[in-house]
């Protein structure tokens, strides 16, 4: 038996990276729900439906296929549109859909249908307090929003960006931050039962390697029954 996984916590704290590297080490799959609510919003913009119109979204949604293969790659209604919802854009739209209630029933549904099966590591805002409150581990992964930006100001340069720079980078991520944390439905906290990881001063391997200690009980318990 496997068992599931929710990693949680602010954007940019690397929780993609984490996961898709506990996923390939675990032979488990990860989903990224934040991928669900960029897709929407970048629906949402192209159709004209207002980010704040909840039941025009909602009605877009009933004609929406988002899929994820085990590799990564996002498909919006069958195209391609892994690097086109990672825009800066696209991250505030998320947000802004993100907080309607029947927006978020509709997309926590199809995450939860998906993790029926064990063997999930989900990553967003809200899977260790609504999506999966029963996952056997739960991980709240933080760091400081200075050293979120500058590991995003180095992503952007390492994909061409260059425009942007650091303050604005950070200030982004922290009204973002705001937003996620304060809005009425199912806002960004950590879960009672969740442990918090503070990668701020760990690289990418030292952070799987706390994330992995703190898994292995629990995978290894399963494993015995
Ligand atoms: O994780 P990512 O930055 O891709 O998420 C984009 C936005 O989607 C977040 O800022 C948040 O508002 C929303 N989100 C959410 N619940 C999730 C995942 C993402 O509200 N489970």
């Amino acid at each position: 038996m496997k068992i599931n996984i929710a990693i949680d916590g602010p954007s940019a704290a690397g929780k993609s990276t984490i996961s898709e590297l506990l996923a390939q080490r675990l032979n488990y799959v990860h989903l990224d729900t934040g991928a669900m609510y960029r897709c929407t919003a970048m629906k949402a913009l192209q159709c004209g439906i207002a980010l704040d119109d909840e039941q025009g979204v909602v009605d877009m949604l009933a004609d929406t296929e988002i899929r994820m293969t085990p590799d990564g790659t996002v498909f919006l209604d069958g195209q391609d549109v892994t690097a086109a919802i990672r825009r800066d854009e696209i991250s505030m739209a998320a947000s802004d859909v993100s907080k309607h209630k029947e927006v978020r029933r509709v997309l926590v549904e199809r995450q939860q249908k998906l993790a029926a099966e064990k063997g999930y590591i989900m990553d967003g805002r809200d899977i260790g307090t609504v999506v999966l409150k029963d996952a056997e581990v739960k991980i709240y992964l933080t760091a400081s929003s200075y050293a979120r930006a500058l590991r995003r100001l180095k992503q952007n340069r390492e994909n061409g960006i260059s425009d942007v720079d650091l303050e604005t980078i950070q200030k982004e991520i922290e009204a973002r931050d705001y937003q996620d944390m304060h809005r009425e439905n199912s806002p960004l906290t950590k879960a009672e039962d969740a442990v918090e990881v503070d990668s701020s001063d760990l690289t990418i391997e030292e952070t799987v390697e706390r994330i992995m200690a703190l898994a292995m009980p629990f995978i290894a318990a399963e494993e015995t029954v």
